[in-house]
């Protein structure tokens, strides 16, 4: 498999935040993505009040969802525009403050306090930030992250991992000469390479 001809794309900030206010949205699950639910159980496996992180959340549903099973999530968009039609699509107040760490970063928080989105991008996120995590859905983040960047955000995720998690991720496979990209194709290998 040929991965060169997707290794040098670049999609910036810009153009992720154009896609939200074209409505370019075609990776938004409306009603959630089937695997979490077919996997729950490995994810949770058989814990209770996890702290659950959502990287490059968009506006995932599967966020309430998990909220509503009592436990936490925090999630890191760089689109404050999917961050509040997040909390306006299941009718949630929230309140908006700045990430004292992270200049020009918001944490928009629902009012019950379960739900934490960060408005910034995952590389301004660190463990002393954020705390560490119990559990990880990766759907649509490590596919749409630069593929020059991958080793940056695995390096980053790791750390953001407790040593007892548990990491869903879902990837893409089809033939990269083909599509240029996100969703980026990322061969088994390379995943083993990464994560180890
Ligand atoms: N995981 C979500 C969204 C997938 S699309 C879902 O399953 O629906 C990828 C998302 O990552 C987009 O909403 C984009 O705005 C956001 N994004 C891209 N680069 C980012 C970065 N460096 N930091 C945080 N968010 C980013």
């Amino acid at each position: 498999s040929d991965v060169g001809s997707q290794k040098e794309r670049v999609v910036t900030e810009e153009e992720w935040l154009e896609k939200w206010e074209m409505g370019n949205i075609g990776f938004h699950k409306e009603q959630g993505h089937p695997l979490l639910q077919k996997y729950l159980d490995v994810l949770l496996n058989g814990r209770s009040g996890l702290r659950i992180f959502f990287p490059l959340c968009g506006k995932a549903v599967e966020m309430k969802w998990l909220a509503d099973m009592g436990h936490s999530v925090v999630g890191v968009e760089v689109s404050e525009q999917a961050v509040k039609e997040f909390f306006s699509e299941h009718s949630l107040p929230y309140c908006e403050e700045p990430v004292p760490e992270i200049s020009g970063a918001k944490m928009f928080q629902s009012t019950s306090g379960n739900i934490s989105l960060y408005c910034c991008s995952i590389y301004d996120l660190s463990s002393s930030i954020v705390g560490k995590f119990d559990a990880v859905w990766d759907r649509g983040a490590l596919v749409a992250v630069n593929p020059r960047d991958r080793q940056r955000y695995a390096s980053l995720m790791i750390n953001l991992v407790e040593k007892n998690s548990s990491y869903l991720l879902v990837t893409v496979s089809y033939d990269p000469n083909k599509h240029k990209g996100p969703p980026f194709y990322v061969p088994e290998s390379e995943i083993k390479s990464l994560f180890g």
